[in-house]
């Protein structure tokens, strides 16, 4: 049973709002929706049934989330969050309720996983997330512990420990829970767990301004940019393949991933046969010295066996692919004969072994083996292969949606006046051939104005049509803020900044709405950026998505001139290789290597892979090269 049919989720509305002016704390129109639209939004996708607790306003928050109950408080006067989860827990029909208040709208996609797994570990009642916090004021003093109690899930069967407790008086909920085994989960994330407090915080966050900065950096610098090959291993883990598979004729599985094992239901070559045109005869009878001569008794055609076996001292003249006829095993070539003369043939010792050129039955693939494993992306000698078996109808994977859009307020796309300080589009022309290379079904969404709400509402649409988004722009450190808020409102992305070049920030993970998620590749804006990021990050993510391996084959070759690079990062600098003087591949660079200068890209036939350790190349020195022929 899935986590996810345990648990109820209880959005946590009932409160006064003392502090935003007694006004109903869920219901504040925030991005396009309410508080509470937004905390239902995210609590949904991660429980199997949501109800609310709220004291005012029930037809609203009735109109909110239909066919969830909006359950008001059974203890009188406003008694806080504890007399919501009480409630919650006389309604709740699984055995497990997740909490979470209607003014936090940032929190994990992953709460409920991770809080349940503590729970489980520790033997635990309930499971609670704590983050770690600084004092804004005091930069420099320990972080301290903070718990966020109305984070929480709980087993349904602590209820009549609750009633126990709140018949004392108390109303305090860590007062509760100390009369409970309790899990505490460590989130790193301490702005997902922030509330809105306040009228002027509401505002805040509506402007699309950051969520409260998360804790101060470490004091000894920013934390290491995380290298790519790691980066890389994170997305695989994540990332299945999808399971739907669909039946092909031959002709339209090029290019496709192969879902099932092709089993050779015959031997390739069905029987023994001529690989030339020449003589077939007895190896026994070939001359051990001197010469002999044979009788040509018949002829055997491609399609046209002939079926006499010959005696000693005869053969069969015979075509290539014939049948060998019964009691031979040895073709002697035409041209190897000593002499032809009508139909006597003479052969001299030593002009060819006995059992030599013949192509044996199965010998290219027997019956019952298999032919091609299920995983392989179809190339043509695969579709060559499999109708040498006579299948004409082959399982493929799904091809993959990929919805992908550009952002910013610059961009202009084809058509479009140039206005000062404005830039043509061209990263989702290149996004869309390098999609189309890869065999995806593409949807092109545009360009999308650096707005929140534009930004959201991208995201929506290409979350319900596509399994994984594209977008470029707008994830550079600064550029993202707006952007974070969003993926974190509607999904579970981490921002990530690469040890590589170009292509630093990068952002990957799952937006998740009500009914539908896709992964999503946030590739920086720089046009050459947006090409190397895809290659490294989103085609190795998307293959594996399609059900197929991703290695990408490197070759060696001879650095034509010096090449500078700082270890510690991964380069990917645009190169020509050609054929040097000595006949060995070299390699030299395509001039000015910014990663907004795509005319290096266009220029280049590979890719120069400079690894993180690696140093400055001298002159002469080998280098890996990523050919573009095979990727592009
Ligand atoms: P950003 O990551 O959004 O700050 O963008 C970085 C740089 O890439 C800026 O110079 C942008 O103008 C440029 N850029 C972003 N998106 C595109 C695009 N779709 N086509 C061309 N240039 C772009
Ligand atoms: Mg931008």
């Amino acid at each position: 049973m899935s986590l996810k049919s345990k648990v109820t989720g209880l959005i946590l509305a009932g409160g006064r709002g003392t502090r935003m002016g007694r006004v109903d704390k869920g219901l504040q129109p925030f991005r396009g929706a309410t508080l509470a639209a937004h905390v239902l939004a995210r609590l949904s996708p991660q429980v199997a049934t949501v109800a609310i607790n709220a004291n005012r306003n029930l037809p609203q928050y009735q109109a909110l989330a239909a066919g969830s109950p909006v359950l008001p408080d059974y203890l009188d006067g406003f008694a806080g969050p504890l007399a919501g989860l009480q409630i919650g827990l006389q309604f709740c029909p699984t055995e497990l309720l997740l909490t979470a208040p209607c003014d936090s709208p940032f929190f994990p996609a992953d709460l409920a996983e991770r809080l349940y797994a503590a729970m489980q570990e520790q033997g635990a009642d309930m499971a609670m997330a704590v983050t770690m916090e600084r004092d804004p004021e005091q930069p420099d003093a320990a972080p301290y512990r903070q718990p966020h109690p109305v984070f929480a899930l709980l087993k349904a069967s602590v209820l009549p420990q609750l009633d126990a407790y709140l018949d004392t008086g108390a109303r305090r909920m860590e007062g509760f829970f100390n009369t409970l085994k309790v899990a505490e989960v460590l989130f790193d994330d301490s702005a997902a767990f922030s509330n809105i407090n306040t009228l002027e915080e509401l505002q805040h966050h509506e402007r699309s301004t950051p969520v409260p900065a998360p804790p101060a950096a470490p004091r000894d610098g920013d934390p290491p940019a995380l290298p790519v090959e790691e980066a890389q291993r994170l997305i695989c883990e994540r990332i299945a393949p999808v399971d739907a598979t669909e039946t092909l004729p031959l002709l339209s599985a090029l290019d496709r991933v192969l879902a099932a094992d092709i089993i050779s239901p015959i031997n390739v070559p069905a029987c023994d046969n001529s690989a030339m045109d020449g003589y077939a005869l007895r190896g026994a009878d070939l001359p051990a010295d001197g010469t002999a001569t044979f009788k040509t008794i018949g002829i055997a055609y491609a399609g046209h066996p002939f079926t006499q076996a010959p005696q000693a001292g005869e053969c069969v003249r015979i075509m290539t692919g014939a049948t060998i006829p019964p009691g031979c095993d040895t073709v002697l070539p035409q041209e190897l004969a000593a002499a032809i003369d009508g139909d006597q043939v003479t052969i001299a010792a030593n002009a060819i072994r006995a059992g030599a050129n013949l192509r044996r039955a199965g010998e290219d693939l027997k019956a019952g083996g298999t032919a091609i494993a299920a995983g392989k992306l179809l190339r043509p000698a695969d579709l060559g292969l499999i109708a040498s078996l006579g299948i004409g109808q082959v399982s493929v994977k799904r091809k993959l949606t990929v919805a992908f859009f550009s952002t910013g307020d610059e961009l202009r796309s084809l058509g479009d006046q140039l206005d000062e300080g404005c830039v043509y589009d061209s990263n989702r022309y290149t996004l869309f051939g390098m999609l189309t290379r890869l065999g995806c079904d593409v949807i092109d969404m545009g360009v999308v104005k650096d707005d929140p709400h534009a930004l959201e509402a991208a995201l929506r649409v290409a979350a319900s049509k596509a399994d994984a988004i594209i977008t470029s722009g707008g994830v550079s450190e600064g550029a993202a803020d707006y952007t974070r808020d969003i993926m974190a409102l509607i999904g579970d992305v981490a921002f990530w900044k690469l040890a590589m070049r170009p292509g630093r920030p990068l952002a990957f993970g799952k937006v998740q709405t009500e009914q539908d998620s896709a992964w999503l590749f946030g590739l920086p804006g720089n046009p050459v950026a947006v090409m190397v990021s895809f290659y490294m990050f989103a085609r190795p993510a998307l293959l594996r998505m399609m059900g197929t391996d991703s290695k990408l084959q490197t070759l060696q070759a001879r650095a034509a001139e010096a090449i500078r690079k700082r270890p510690g990062r991964t380069e990917y600098q645009r190169g020509i290789v050609s054929t040097g003087a000595d006949g060995a591949p070299q390699v030299r660079l395509t001039g000015a290597q910014g990663s907004g200068i795509l005319s290096s890209m266009s220029e280049a036939n590979c890719i120069v892979v400079l690894h993180h350790d690696q140093a400055s190349v001298a002159a002469g020195q080998l280098v890996d090269v990523l050919l573009f022929d095979g990727l592009l």
